[in-house]
């Protein structure tokens, strides 16, 4: 382990034991160029090393292209330094197997021009995430008005029209947090069967893998993204899994990964997908 350095010392220390975690990957970390994450790149490599992650990928927001916010993403003439950053860090670290990724926002209106920014770097992998109806930040708590007037069946089965429409959109290789929607703990009174099954079908059929996040047990809501029955659909489809935190602090990553084991498993999953340059490949569990 390297020298603790002033206010390294505390994050790693705060890592609990490693044991369970090995061979398991963490692709969804952030770095404080999003304007909402904190810590240095460094420590979330140094926690990741320290927790035993197999792998691990930086993952920060792709910067948005229909609006521009500062505390959502960077801003756009930040990303070549975001890619070198992260592009550095793997040659300091080689035992980190660090991979270089990009969470973009599916806005259908700009698919184009997110393509052109994805293919102009290289990423290892692009994560796919909803976060967006119409317009509208959802899972953000600044407008969590616009629940009032909504209805939630209709929106559940919106979010999930939209996940399986960035499933087909072919710009993404996982799907992050793939029931993002359950994030403040509202969900219809109703069977979403249908729901899930109709999105499933669609992710399966196009190809793409999904995140499972322990993020969700850090929200209201309190359970892992996916959940296990929509997850149970995916594995018996034969979709691509990822774990990831969406750590936006160094104590975050691989948080919770002791869970996983046997949650994976009890959804029917046995192996994990892992990526570098675009290509697929999988690790038995
Ligand atoms: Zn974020
Ligand atoms: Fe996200
Ligand atoms: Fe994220
Ligand atoms: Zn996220």
């Amino acid at each position: 382990m390297p020298e603790p350095v002033a206010g390294r010392e505390r994050t790693v220390a705060r890592v609990p034991d490693a044991m369970p975690r090995a061979g398991l990957v963490d692709y969804h970390l952030h770095t404080p160029r999003c304007g909402h994450a904190s810590g240095v790149p460094e420590d979330y490599v140094l926690a990741g090393l320290e927790r035993g992650l197999a792998e691990m990928g930086f993952a920060d927001h792709l910067p948005l292209l229909h609006m521009r916010d500062d505390t959502l993403s960077m801003p756009l003439e930040q990303l070549p330094a975001y890619v070198e950053d992260i592009v550095g860090l793997s040659r300091r670290y080689p035992e980190a197997r660090l991979r270089l990724g990009i969470e973009a926002d599916f806005i259908p209106t700009h698919l184009d021009r997110i393509a052109v920014l994805v293919a102009a770097h290289p990423f290892d992998y692009v994560i796919g995430s909803v976060h967006f109806i119409g317009g509208w930040g959802f899972d953000d708590p600044r407008y969590l008005d616009g629940y009032r007037d909504r209805d939630l069946y209709e929106l559940w089965r919106r979010y999930f029209e939209l996940l399986g429409d960035a499933a087909e959109c072919g710009l993404f290789d996982i799907l992050a947090h793939p029931d993002l929607i359950k994030k403040f703990g509202m969900r219809p009174q109703a069977d979403l069967g249908e729901i899930y099954g109709d999105c499933v079908q669609r992710i399966a059929a196009s190809g793409v893998g999904i995140e499972v996040s322990t993020a969700g047990l850090r929200k209201p809501v309190g359970e892992i993204y996916p959940a296990p029955e929509f997850l149970r659909l995916c594995c018996a489809a034969g979709v691509p899994v990822t774990p990831g935190s969406d750590a936006h602090s160094p104590e975050e990553v691989g948080q919770d990964f002791e869970m996983l084991p046997d949650f994976l498993a009890a959804c029917g999953c046995r192996e994990i997908a892992v990526y570098r340059d675009r290509v697929r490949d999988f690790r038995a569990l």
